[in-house]
């Protein structure tokens, strides 16, 4: 008996479906991918998640004599000291309350904010309103701020729109770059820090997660430290193409400022980002992040860095690049510094829109432990902590 032909290709369609159907239940599916683990699969295990407890060293503990106002404190030579803009009031009050609550009610340093226009009554009533600490308000010298004589504005204007196409955050705003050279090599000059020699460098929007209960700053000058810190990262190669070929032309005339214990493995590791090595001239990028800075102030005032300031100023990669506070900060504490004089803050919960410094501590609440960021898994691979662990250590 003939089939019509019509029903032989329908009886054809569903055997190969019913072929499909069955292979589809019997071979196994794509084995289930095992989510990454912490720190993005590159990464030791992160030292946040080991229990945490207070530096070692003499450490100095509240007492009466930290009260506000009172002439013979035991407070020492030390400010916190934040850069801001008007507009950026709430942001800095929340960093304000933060670090109010979680260290600096006991000890009530005072603190100093600096803008490139004046404060408004707004914002000098409103942060003084936070705080029993006294707040001191700075105006900027414009020859701190602005962009000095010898850069050239028809190349600035070329090299900006280089880093814009190569994808370079804050390339074309001029206020950024003025913002970054401020702080790489003018802020300590500023007249109102000429009696300071510590400060804490505080932005708006930040948040503190753990009570600290010892003066950090007599930690610092009792444990002769230079520099501290809290998170370390990889930069965006395409800011810094000639920071490090600078920084060579620059030792090479004085290789007496190199430290002998210095952080140049650091500085020049290519083992784990050889890519961004490769494309900052020889530099890991690795940088603290310095939007937390603890630090000595003399480091900045050295003949040592003052030198190379203004080699990188003239140089002229504050504008034609975008080289950050954080690269030239860290390259020349890499360089310059005893790198036993660079403590991490591990106890200092801290985070910064997208990176975190959350330790395993009771005294910590509102972060994650050992979570180094809230955004994109990406991200994990920007942490460069490992490489300073392994080169320096976590002293
Ligand atoms: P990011 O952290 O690199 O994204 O940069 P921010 O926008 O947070 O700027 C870094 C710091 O400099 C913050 O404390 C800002 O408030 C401050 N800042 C940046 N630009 C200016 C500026 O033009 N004027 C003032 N007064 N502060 C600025
Ligand atoms: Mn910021």
């Amino acid at each position: 008996m003939a089939i019509a032909r019509p029903v032989r290709a329908l009886g054809l369609a569903a055997i190969v479906m019913w072929c499909f159907f069955i292979w589809n239940i019997f071979t196994p599916s794509a084995p289930i991918k095992k989510p990454e683990p912490f720190n993005g699969n590159m990464y030791e295990r992160d030292p946040n998640l080991d229990p945490t407890g207070e530096p070692e060293g003499l450490l100095v503990r509240v007492s009466e004599d930290y009260a506000p106002g009172i002439k013979a404190s035991a407070r020492i030579n030390a400010t916190l000291l934040a850069l801001v803009r008007n507009e950026e009031l709430e942001d800095m009050l929340s960093s304000m309350k933060d670090l109010e609550r979680t260290w600096n009610h006991k000890f009530n340093y005072p603190w100093t904010f600096f803008n490139d226009v004046p404060f408004t009554e707004e914002f000098k009533e409103k942060t003084q309103a936070v705080t029993k600490a006294e707040c001191r308000y700075e105006l900027i010298p414009k020859e701190h701020w602005e962009m000095p004589s010898w850069i050239n504005k028809d190349l600035y204007e070329e090299s900006i729109k280089v880093l814009a196409a190569n994808d370079v955050q804050y390339a074309d705003k001029l206020s950024y770059h003025q913002m970054c050279r401020w702080n790489s090599g003018m802020f300590y000059k500023h007249p109102a820090l000429k009696d300071i020699q510590y400060y804490w460098r505080v932005e708006p929007k930040v948040h503190f997660f753990c009570d600290v209960d010892y003066d950090v700053f007599r930690y610092m000058q009792d444990s002769n430290k230079t520099y501290g810190f809290t998170i370390n990262l990889y930069d965006s190669p395409a800011t810094v193409p000639t920071l490090w070929p600078e920084t060579l032309k620059f030792i090479a005339e004085h290789p007496e400022y190199i430290h002998e214990n210095n952080a140049m493995d650091w500085l020049t590791d290519k083992t784990r980002r050889p890519e961004h090595n490769r494309k900052a001239g020889g530099y890991s990028t690795c940088h603290f992040w310095s939007n937390f800075e603890i630090a000595d102030l003399r480091f900045w005032r050295s003949k040592a860095y003052e030198d190379y300031f203004n080699h990188l100023d003239r140089a002229g990669g504050f504008f034609y690049e975008r080289w950050g506070d954080a690269p030239v900060h860290s390259v020349a504490l890499g360089l310059f510094e005893d790198s036993s004089r660079i403590h991490w803050f591990r106890d200092i919960g801290y985070q910064h829109i997208p990176f975190f410094n959350c330790p395993n501590s009771k005294k910590c609440k509102g972060c994650v432990t050992g979570k180094l960021t809230d955004g994109e898994s990406f991200l994990y691979k920007e942490d460069c902590r490992p490489n300073w662990f392994k080169y320096v250590g976590m002293g």
